[in-house]
């Protein structure tokens, strides 16, 4: 038996991707951010590089 085993990506969760978070804070109000939020788009996970699994590493 030599079958790779997978399991669920612990960053996302087997997600895939990570989301997006938007944060407010009074600091910002000001200039470049209209309404003081600042949103993170959706960002494909670096840990499973958007597969959602991770290979399991058996030591
Ligand atoms: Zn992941």
């Amino acid at each position: 038996m030599s079958e790779t085993k997978n399991e669920q990506c612990p960053t996302c969760q087997g997600n895939k991707v990570i989301e997006g978070v938007c944060e407010t804070s009074p600091e910002w109000q000001s200039t470049e951010h209209d309404d003081g939020m600042v949103c993170t788009p959706d960002t494909k996970c670096p840990t499973c590089h958007g597969t959602g699994v991770v290979e399991k590493s058996e030591k």
